[in-house]
C-alpha cells in the first residue's frame, strides 16, 4: 500500500476513534448532568415535602417530568411493582443513590429520596435523556466532525502529493547529476512515490560521485601542474584584462625573468614590443597570431610565438588569451651549423677534387710522357685522393655521432682497447720517431660505448703523433674512479703546442692552426670536432692546456 494511503487510513481510524471518544464523553457529561439535576430536585423535594400538600408535590413532580414512587408490598402500578423489585437488589444506597436502568425498553433514572433506612422508601423515577434523544444536534455534530476530518485527510493527501512532487523533482535532479544527462530536458512529473530511503540512496551515490570527482580533479590538477612544469614550451594565460593568471617555468626561462604568481599586467614580463602588439591585437580583434620573433630582452631568444584567443561559452573563460613561446634559438643555431657544415664540406672537398682534376688534365695533355713529372703528379693525385677519403670519412663520422651513442653501452677492457689503438698507430709513431706510453689506474673494466671511446683515443693519439717532433714523448693516462664513477683520460705530448688564441677554436669544424697548414701536416680540421662531439655524446667534458713549443695536454672526464 502507498505511504499516502497508509497515512490516510491512519487518519481515518484516528477520526473514528476521536468521534467515538467525543460521543462517549458527551454521553457521560449528559448522564452526570441529569444525575446532578436529579440530586438538586431531591433537595427541593425535601423542602417542599414539609410545607406542601400532596397535590402540590404531584404537580411539582409532573412539572419536572418525573414520578415519585413509594415502595409498597401491594403495588398499585407496574412502576411501583418494578421499584418494589428493584430496591431489595440494593442497586441504590446512601453513597450512590442513583441508578440507571431499562424499564419497558426505555431508560430511566431511579433515585432514592431518603436514606435507605427510611420507611416506606420513596424513589424518584425520571426518563433518562440519552444523547440520541437530541438526534438533530448529533447529526449536525457528526456532519461537522466528518467534514473537518475529511478536510484533514484531503489536506494530508494534497500535502503528500506536493511533498512527493518535491521529492520527485529532487530525485530527478539527483539522477541527472548521477548520469550526467542534459538537465534542461523536460520530464512529465511522475505520480510514482519517491521515498526518503530512495532519496538517501541517491544522495549517497552523488556524494560518492562527488568524492570521485574531487579525487579526479585533484589528480588532474597535479598532472596539469606537472605537465606545465616539464613542458619545454613557455605557456602564459592572460585574463580578459591582460593580467597574467597562469605561467610555467619554461616561460620564465625564455623571457629571462622571474614571473610573479600574483595577477599582474602582462607587459611587466613581456617587454618585446612586437609580442606586446600581437597580444593586444588578439585581445581587441579576437584574432590569433603565429609568428617567429626575436625577443628584445636579456635572453635575446628567437621564438616561435603563438597568441591564441580562448573561445568558451562560460563568461569567465571567454576572452582569455594564451601565449605560447617556443625557443628556436638552439634549433636555428643547429640548422645554421648544418648549413655551414655542408658549405664547409663542399668547400674542403673542392680543393682536392680541383687538384686531382687539374693534375689528371696535365697528365692527359702530355705530361704523361715525361716519366719524372708523371710520377710526381700521380703522387700528388694519390695524396689528394687520400685527403678526399679522410674528409669524407671524418664528415661521415661527425654526422653519425649522436645522443643515442650513450645508450649503446658495453663492458670494455681498457688495457685491450688502448693496446689495440696503439698497435694501429705503431707504424705512424715509428715514422714520426716518437715514443708512446700509457698507464691505466683503477679497475680496467668499464661500461661505456666502445666505438665512441675508441674514436676519442684514436683522434687524440693521432694528433699527438702528428704534432710532436721526432724524439718527442706522448703519454696516455686512463684513470677509472670507481667511487665517483668516472673515467679520466689524459693525452699529453711535448710537441709544438697550441697558441692561446687558437685554443679557443681548435674544436670548431675545419679549423686548422695555420702552422699545421703551412707545415703541410695532413689533416682535415675535423679530428678535434669529432672528439668534442663524441665526448658530449657520452655526457663528458673536454679541456686543453697547451703552451707553444712545450706541449699540449687534452683532458677528458667521462661519467660512467
Ligand atoms: P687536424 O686534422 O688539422 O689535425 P684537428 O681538429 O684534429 O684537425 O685539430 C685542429 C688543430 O688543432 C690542428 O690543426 C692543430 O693545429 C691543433 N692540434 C690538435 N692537436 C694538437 C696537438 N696535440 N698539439 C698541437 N696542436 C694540435
Amino acid at each position: 500500500m502507498k505511504q499516502k494511503n497508509k497515512v490516510s487510513l491512519l487518519l481515518l481510524v484516528l477520526g473514528i476513534i476521536s468521534y467515538s471518544l467525543c460521543l462517549f464523553t458527551t454521553t457521560e457529561f449528559a448522564k452526570q448532568d441529569q444525575i446532578n439535576h436529579l440530586t438538586a430536585l431531591k433537595a427541593d423535594y425535601a423542602l417542599l415535602d414539609k410545607v406542601s400538600s400532596r397535590q402540590t408535590l404531584t404537580a411539582w413532580a409532573d412539572h419536572h417530568q418525573m414520578q415519585i414512587v413509594t415502595n409498597s408490598n401491594k403495588p398499585r402500578s407496574d412502576l411501583q411493582a418494578y421499584v418494589h423489585k428493584l430496591l431489595p437488589q440494593q442497586k441504590m444506597d446512601d453513597n450512590l443513590p442513583t441508578y440507571i436502568t431499562y424499564y419497558h425498553q426505555k431508560k430511566y433514572l431511579f433515585c432514592l429520596l431518603d436514606t435507605t433506612k427510611a420507611s416506606p422508601q420513596k424513589v424518584i423515577v425520571k426518563r433518562y435523556r440519552s444523547i440520541w434523544s437530541i438526534a438533530n444536534w448529533l447529526i449536525l455534530f457528526s456532519i461537522i466532525f466528518g467534514v473537518i476530518w475529511a478536510c484533514i485527510i484531503y489536506g494530508q493527501r494534497t500535502l503528500f502529493n506536493e511533498e512527493n512532487l518535491k521529492r520527485w523533482t529532487l530525485k530527478q535532479k539527483l539522477d541527472q547529476l548521477l548520469s550526467n544527462k542534459n538537465e534542461n530536458a523536460y520530464q512529465q512529473p511522475s505520480k510514482k512515490q519517491v521515498t526518503i530511503v530512495e532519496l538517501q540512496q541517491a544522495v549517497a551515490l552523488l556524494a560518492n560521485k562527488m568524492d570521485k570527482l574531487a579525487t579526479d580533479n585533484f589528480l588532474a590538477k597535479r598532472q596539469f601542474k606537472s605537465l606545465m612544469k616539464h613542458l619545454p614550451v613557455g605557456v602564459m594565460l592572460l585574463d580578459h584584462n591582460g593580467n597574467v593568471i597562469l605561467h610555467n617555468q619554461a616561460m620564465a626561462v625564455i623571457l629571462g625573468k622571474n614571473i610573479s604568481d600574483e595577477p599582474h599586467y602582462f607587459d611587466q614580463d613581456i617587454t618585446t614590443e612586437r609580442l606586446q602588439k600581437m597580444i593586444r591585437h588578439t585581445m581587441k580583434q579576437n584574432r590569433n597570431h603565429h609568428q617567429e620573433i626575436q625577443l628584445t630582452n636579456d635572453t635575446n631568444s628567437l621564438v616561435d610565438a603563438n597568441v591564441i584567443r580562448i573561445t568558451h561559452t562560460e563568461e569567465r573563460v571567454q576572452r582569455q588569451v594564451i601565449v605560447i613561446l617556443y625557443d628556436l634559438t638552439e634549433f636555428r643555431q643547429v640548422e645554421q651549423e648544418q648549413i655551414d657544415f655542408v658549405g664547409n664540406v663542399s668547400h674542403e672537398l673542392k680543393t682536392p677534387v680541383t687538384s686531382i682534376i687539374g693534375f689528371t688534365d696535365t697528365l692527359l695533355n702530355g705530361a704523361m710522357n715525361d716519366h719524372e713529372q708523371s710520377e710526381k703528379f700521380l703522387k700528388i693525385i694519390k695524396q689528394e685522393s687520400l685527403r678526399l677519403t679522410n674528409l669524407i670519412k671524418d664528415s661521415l663520422t661527425l654526422t653519425k655521432i649522436d645522443q643515442s651513442t650513450q645508450n649503446k653501452l658495453e663492458r670494455i677492457d681498457l688495457r685491450k682497447l688502448v693496446n689495440q689503438t696503439l698497435t694501429e698507430y705503431a707504424q705512424a709513431s715509428k715514422k714520426a720517431a716518437v715514443t708512446v706510453s700509457y698507464q691505466i689506474q683503477g679497475n680496467p673494466w668499464i661500461s661505456s660505448n666502445k666505438h665512441t671511446l675508441t674514436q676519442i683515443i684514436q683522434n687524440l693519439t693521432s694528433n699527438a703523433i702528428k704534432y710532436t717532433p721526432p724524439k718527442g714523448k706522448i703519454a696516455l693516462l686512463l684513470k677509472h674512479d670507481e667511487i665517483d664513477n668516472y673515467l679520466k683520460l689524459e693525452v699529453s705530448d711535448n710537441g709544438i703546442g697550441i697558441a692561446p688564441e687558437d685554443q679557443a677554436h681548435i674544436f670548431e669544424r675545419f679549423y686548422r692552426v695555420d702552422k699545421s697548414r703551412n707545415k703541410k701536416i695532413p689533416g682535415t680540421g675535423l679530428g678535434l670536432a669529432i672528439v668534442k662531439q663524441a665526448v658530449q655524446a657520452l655526457n663528458g667534458k673536454i679541456s686543453v692546456t697547451s703552451k707553444l713549443g712545450v706541449g699540449s695536454c687534452f683532458k677528458i672526464l667521462l661519467p660512467l
